[in-house]
């Protein structure tokens, strides 16, 4: 199954789907050592972490959203949705098939994004035109999306009236609850209402009047949905890996990041079972081991020096608008302009371009 380069040597063939952070840094480990095919619904890549900057300043969205081809030289790239995958093949929702040797899932989270980059950086445009023209904003969630999108908008806004309306009983609950509690003290102190324990009714709303599950009424002229969105297996329901996902959907792996029952498969970023937060910064780790066991295993190297991905401590950064943040670590957790100044001025939007050979800057 091996492709043959420009000198006619012949190379394994690689294929990852997914061209999230998992996918997209472990292709640009690879891109040299294989022939890899890049596969995403999408023809860029995205760095998350600054996208809720990039809805009340558009213009920070064309250095955090990049095509695909600036940071790959040497990767076939298809802008396509995978739908089913053999013990041989992908094959892509528009009829396409790709052989593989070895084969990457890295598929994250199930989302719907603008194929191009144009229709992502306008889509931002619009999503700043909303914020701009409204006087009240509901967000339904109180995630790390959710919390961040209202960080921004009390910051660069603060005469907008803001609710945040969330399901559970505390904010960002993948943190523990002394972070949550900071962060709410900073919305409150902002003048951010927040109600917890509750749901909000999105259908059939009259006049910019939304009902809660509690009977509450909140008046504003527009919402965003922060709510968190599906693994990324769906596709993967019907196929030779089924078997291979746990009951929640996500794909299980072992300690070499390989899919269990398949040693030429390996998962990584969030959709793996690994019992961890699902982080961009993890989805890199991954990555990274995932690209040395393949760089051995093409070199025709022993399984039994494959490197054994092992969760490192965890570190949660939550930026609230340009200055101030919250920042949970193992024995410490603390708000303010210490966690502000490590990721809420550039939101390591600069760092991250650097890590895929790009500069900080367009
Ligand atoms: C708003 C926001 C802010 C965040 N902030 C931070 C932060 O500050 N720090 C941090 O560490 N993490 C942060 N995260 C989390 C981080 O973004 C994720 O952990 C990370 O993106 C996971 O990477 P991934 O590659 O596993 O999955 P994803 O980023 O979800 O990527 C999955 C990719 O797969 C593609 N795809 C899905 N299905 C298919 C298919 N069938 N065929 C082809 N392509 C497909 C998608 O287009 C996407 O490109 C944030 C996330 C969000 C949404």
């Amino acid at each position: 199954m091996a492709a043959t380069d420009n000198s006619g040597a012949e190379k394994k063939r690689v294929v990852v789907v997914g061209g999230g952070v998992a996918g997209s840094f472990l292709a640009r480990s690879l891109q040299f050592s294989a022939h890899v095919v890049l596969m995403d619904q999408k023809e860029y890549f995205e760095i998350t972490w600054g996208s809720l900057r990039a809805m009340v300043e558009p213009s920070f969205a064309g250095r955090m959203v990049i095509n695909h081809s600036d940071y790959l030289s040497n990767v076939q790239i298809v802008a396509s949705t995978a739908a089913n995958v053999t013990d041989s093949e992908v094959f892509t929702a528009d009829g396409q098939s790709f052989a593989y040797d070895y084969l990457v899932i890295a598929t994250g989270h199930n989302d719907s994004f603008p194929r191009t980059r144009p229709e992502r950086l306008s889509h931002y445009e619009a999503e700043f035109e909303k914020i701009k023209s409204a006087s009240s904003i509901l967000i339904v969630g109180g995630g790390p999306t959710g919390v961040e999108l209202a960080g921004e908008i009390a910051v660069d806004f603060p005469e907008k009236k803001l609710t945040i309306v969330h399901r559970g009983t505390r904010l960002l609950e993948f943190v523990g609850s002394k972070a949550s509690q900071k962060t709410l003290d900073w919305l409150i102190s902002k003048k951010v209402e927040v109600l917890l324990d509750q749901s909000v009714n999105l259908d059939g709303i009259t006049d910019g009047v939304y009902q809660t599950s509690k009977g509450e009424t909140i008046t504003a002229d527009c919402h965003f949905l922060c709510t968190g969105k599906p693994v990324g297996s769906s596709w993967l329901t019907e196929t030779t890996l089924k078997d291979s996902l746990d009951t929640r959907g996500r794909l299980m792996v072992d300690e070499h990041l390989r899919v269990r029952g398949h040693n030429n498969v390996f998962g990584i970023g969030d959709i793996t079972d690994i019992k961890e937060m699902k982080q961009g910064y993890i989805a890199q780790q991954h990555a990274q081991v995932a690209a040395k066991n393949l760089k051995l295993l093409l070199k025709g190297g022993k399984e039994s020096k494959l490197a054994k991905y092992k969760s490192s401590f965890e570190v949660a950064l939550i930026s609230l608008g340009r200055k101030e943040g919250v920042a949970q670590f193992p024995l410490v957790t603390i708000s303010g302009c210490i966690p502000g100044k490590i990721k809420s001025g550039d939101l390591f939007v600069g760092k991250t371009r650097k890590e895929l050979g790009l500069k900080p800057d367009i």
